[in-house]
């Protein structure tokens, strides 16, 4: 099979950065069409080349950057690249995505994949130049926050490369640490301590390739549907008018916006958060990734000390506001500068200040050891103190970094509202009141999750009721496969309000010359991969035990909003969903069901 004429390079980098050896191998080429590429690639790599067990910390634990037959294509927001590894913070298989630009460059210098294993003696930083690899020393590097490495890295070596660095929380293995491309970040799940783990300060990409699509007639054709797909839908409008904000007041109405560390699920200052009010009092450019038609990313209007950022975006401004009951507008983009200054993942970083708020309200933290910050819900000052102790990794920070799950271990009086799954900090939409949502908080891969196929539709198009559990499990099923050839081909997810599977599947039929014969074998082959992923899981000691939410949302009912007196009832949609996908009681898929996936043949691995 002639994988460069389908959209691939047929490469994988592989670099040791305990030996300094490079190599390049080449994709599995008759197994592609199982596993397409970005997510399936990333999991059958981790599958197949990653031993069970090992410290994410270690040189044992690999670092998988992977693209899509999609990456670097004309296709809309076709930058899309991700990162697999085995996660610090949860000590599961996790899998993180991004925007921006570095991943088109790693297309076009010639690989579809980087793997990198090992851990280098001294910081270093891998520079891919085409065919030409090298590793340079990062000694004076080390210590510099994001703009300041990728600022020094452009001087020295020029103002064309795209650069993905890590910040001083990854260089010192905290759990909170993202790998960041400028403002956009592969942001969960502790990817930037695994990179700090190997010594490994940024990654510098500039290529001069191109793809070549399998069939050029056939692909302007699906090209043409997924723009006019894209271009007809409201909410890529509202996208481009309001960010992802535009989402925060509806998610509010619902009852559903996570406020004071989610003991309730609306917030008073909601409106003054809302994607029209940054719209009219700080926001001034838009953003957008390569290749997007949408632009829902913002630049702020600079503060009065000329602080800028990209964003808030909702997820943000969840975390960092209602959830540590912060509704000022000004003190959220400062927030937002010091997680996307230092490196770390702004939701987790909200989990946590909401959590410590809320530990120091009911006398379960003091401020001796806080470094003497008293942290109310709506105090702004403690909020950015704690950031910045974070950001920094100094006092406090350092053990506040390593996350909400990590803080609950020292404090157990904390357990019951310490909100993780897994021992990954919740995102924007509270369990009770969208209990397909709680579905896939409990069940997605990397901890709590809303990109996973979270059925985020029971909030905002009234296709389903939120407050019901009755076919969430279908839905988060169907979702989750949906997901993970989104996540596969690898686009933004946000073209797909105006594009459908089908549109996504034109375009990846005509792009790879795949034998895909209707939208439904493209769907088997997101059940696939999200299968294999699972399969890891099971493979790292985890079953229905771990499949599990917050003792908040499990036994403590809901007040006020419309989602009142509400729990989640989990045990029957775990049942359910186990069902559907064709696992056993406890979560494990059974043999007949990897059969059918052709994940095994017999009892030997198929792919
Ligand atoms: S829609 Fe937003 S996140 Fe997606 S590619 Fe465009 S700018 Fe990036």
């Amino acid at each position: 099979m002639e994988l460069r004429k389908r959209s691939y390079c047929d490469q994988v980098l592989r670099v040791n950065l305990s030996s300094g050896e490079f190599e390049t191998t080449p994709l599995p080429g008759e197994t592609m069409p199982q596993i397409l590429g970005g997510k399936g690639l990333g999991a059958w790599m981790f599958y197949h080349e990653q031993s069970p067990g090992v410290d994410p910390l270690s040189p044992e634990n690999h670092l998988f950057f992977h693209n899509g037959p999609l990456t670097g294509t004309t296709a809309p927001t076709a930058g899309r690249f991700g990162c697999t590894t085995l996660s610090p913070a949860t000590r599961t298989y996790s899998d993180t995505y991004c925007g921006g630009y570095w991943g088109q460059t790693l297309k076009y210098a010639g690989y579809d994949a980087l793997v990198v294993t090992g851990a280098a003696q001294e910081p270093v930083v891998l520079v891919i130049d085409d065919d030409q690899i090298e590793l340079r020393s990062a000694k004076h590097l080390w210590g510099l926050n994001i703009s300041q490495a990728t600022q020094r890295l452009r001087d020295e070596l020029g103002q064309d490369w795209q650069v993905l660095t890590i910040g001083p929380p990854g260089e010192k293995q905290r759990n909170l640490a993202g790998i960041f491309n400028d403002s956009r970040a592969l942001a969960r799940g502790g990817v930037g301590a695994v990179m700090g783990s190997k010594n490994l300060k940024a990654i510098l990409t500039r290529g001069s390739g191109s793809v070549k699509v399998h069939d050029p007639d056939r692909y302007q054709r699906a090209l043409q549907l997924a723009f006019r797909a894209v271009r007809m839908s409201s909410e890529t409008t509202l996208l481009n008018r309001e960010g992802t904000l535009n989402i925060l007041e509806i998610v509010n109405v619902m009852g559903a916006l996570p406020t004071r560390n989610f003991q309730q699920g609306q917030f008073e200052a909601a409106e003054n958060l809302s994607g029209d009010s940054f719209r009219k009092h700080n926001w001034n450019k838009d953003y957008a990734c390569f290749g997007c038609p949408i632009a829902c990313g913002k630049y702020t209007r600079p503060l009065e000390d000329d602080l800028v950022i990209e964003g808030p975006e909702y997820e943000t401004t969840y975390a960092l506001g209602p959830n540590c009951a912060i509704g000022d507008r000004e003190t959220i983009i400062r927030l937002n500068w010091w997680c996307d200054e230092y490196g770390i993942d702004t939701i987790s970083a909200g989990g946590v200040v909401g959590l410590v708020m809320e530990m120091f309200e009911r006398g379960q933290i003091a401020a001796d050891d806080l470094d003497g910050i008293e942290p109310r819900f709506g105090d702004a000052g403690a909020a950015l103190a704690l950031v910045e102790k974070m950001a920094k990794v100094e006092g406090c920070g350092e053990w506040l970094g390593q996350g909400v799950a990590a803080i609950a271990e020292k404090y157990p009086g904390a357990q019951p509202y310490a909100m993780h799954v897994k021992g990954l900090e919740m995102p924007a939409y509270h369990p009770n009141a969208a209990k397909g949502t709680a579905l896939a908080y409990a069940v997605s891969e990397r901890g709590a999750c809303h990109l996973r196929g979270a059925p985020l539709g029971e909030l905002f198009s009234g296709s389903a009721d939120p407050l019901s559990i009755e076919g969430k499990a279908q839905l988060f099923r169907d979702h989750q496969a949906d997901k993970a050839v989104w996540d596969s081909a690898c686009l933004c997810y946000f073209p797909g309000y105006g594009m459908k599977l089908k549109e996504l599947w034109q375009l990846v039929v005509a792009a790879t010359g795949f034998d895909y014969p209707a939208v439904k074998d493209f769907e088997l082959v997101g059940e696939r991969i999200s299968t294999l992923a699972r399969m890891i899981n099971v493979r790292e000691g985890f079953s229905r035990e771990a499949d599990t939410l917050p003792m908040r949302n499990l036994g403590q009912p809901m007040v006020g909003g419309p989602a009142d007196g509400h729990v989640v009832e989990l045990a029957p949609m775990l049942d359910e969903y186990y069902g559907l996908m064709g696992w056993d009681s406890q979560g494990v898929p059974t043999p007949q069901r990897l059969k059918t996936l052709q994940l095994i043949n017999g009892h030997d691995h198929s792919i």
